[in-house]
Order: C-alpha cells, then structure tokens, then sequence
C-alpha cells in the first residue's frame, strides 16, 4: 500500500526552476507533440502521470496513462499543466505510473521555459 503513494515533487520543480536553462522547445512546438515527447500528464488534482500511449487525431488527443486512465485532450495553447506551473502549484507524481527521476526533470525544465498562451 505504501508503496503505492505519490511522491511529492514540489522541490524537484523548484530545483528546474533555480536551473532552468536545458531544453528549449520553440513557442510553436504544437501541445501534443509536447505531450508525445514528455510523455507525461499533469492531472486536474495536480499530480503528474506517466503516458502510456497517446493517440493523436486532428484537435483531440487520446491519451493512456500507465495506471491506467483513459481520457480525451481537447489542443490548447493555454493548457492547465502550463498555467499550473506558472503559478507554481505543488505537484506529486504517481506512485502507479512509477515515473522515473529523470523524466519529472526533463518535464520541468521543458515546462520551465515553454510559455503556451502566456502572451506573458
Ligand atoms: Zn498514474
């Protein structure tokens, strides 16, 4: 059971945000293509779950996490994960999906310096 817990990573994001100069993906870097690279979902309870597949179509993507919800993306700019970040909410990671280090590092930093829709 305990083991099935989220881990907090707020401090995993405030480290890529002391940091942040990684990856940069280009403003016009589309929402899914995004989503296919980093292969993680931040969900509406503000935690981060690990893609397992993503299905794209023209404006709706199909995306699978590893624990196992299914659910339907509509492509935007001004996305919840982005605005969650800019507003530096406290996020954990699903203890299911079993996300590795390096991928919730590599999230951040691509998070950290991609402003969808910020016009900020
Ligand atoms: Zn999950």
């Amino acid at each position: 059971m305990s083991s099935k817990k989220n881990v907090d990573i707020t401090k995993t994001l405030q480290d890529a945000e002391n940091s942040r100069k990684q990856k940069y993906y280009r403003k016009n870097v589309g929402f899914f293509k995004l989503l296919e690279k980093i292969k993680l979902w931040p969900a509406r309870s503000g935690v981060l779950h690990g893609i397992k597949s993503i299905k794209i179509t023209s404006n709706t993507a199909e995306i699978t996490t590893f624990c196992g919800e299914s659910f339907l993306v509509w492509n935007s700019r001004n996305s919840r994960a982005s605005r969650w970040l800019r507003n530096k909410l406290s996020f954990s990671a699903c203890g299911k999906c079993k996300i590795p280090d390096w991928k919730i590092e590599k999230y951040t930093a691509t998070m950290m310096t991609q402003k969808w829709g910020s016009g900020l």
